[in-house]
């Protein structure tokens, strides 16, 4: 385990965010064994944040988390409703794009980051409100993602 000592640091060092900078910075690196012979030649994953002065001591405040893949890096995000459209839900409403009812929904909308429209759906919004449908905050940008079919193959 590995502690950190706050008296070591000035207490703003600890607690101060400012640009890019983040007082504590969290590396777990995968070790891969001698024998490996997948595709992964680097792969660590980084947690950012900073401590947060409390009565008794500091607690770790989470801030974000990037994880670095060989040459690539990518920063990971929690993705609102995803969860809804995994293959044990037996409830079929919950799938679906919140705009046409029809088709399940694929596409999350960013900055807001819900889930909650069809790729075709999303052209709609795009060019009507240009609002999410379920927060009402500026669309800045769409992401669809390929979620398997149910009875597909698991990893
Ligand atoms: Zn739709
Ligand atoms: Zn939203």
């Amino acid at each position: 385990m590995f502690k950190i000592n706050p008296a070591q640091y000035k207490t703003e060092d600890l607690t101060h965010t400012k640009d890019d900078y983040f007082p504590v910075v969290l590396a777990i690196k995968t070790v891969y064994p001698s024998n490996y012979t997948g595709r992964a030649k680097n792969s660590i994953q980084f947690t950012y944040g900073k401590l947060t002065k409390e009565s008794g001591g500091y607690r770790f405040k989470f801030l974000k988390q990037k994880f670095l893949y060989n040459n690539s890096i990518f920063e990971l995000n929690d993705i609102y409703g995803i969860d809804n459209t995994t293959a044990n839900i037996t409830d079929d409403t919950q799938r679906e794009c919140v705009i046409c009812y029809t088709m399940t929904k694929d596409t999350v909308v960013l900055p807001c980051r819900h889930m909650c429209l069809c790729i075709g759906c999303s052209q709609i919004v795009r060019m009507q409100t240009n609002k999410c449908p379920i927060c009402r905050t500026q669309v800045s940008s769409f992401m669809q993602i390929k979620i398997e079919d149910k009875g597909a193959k698991q990893e």
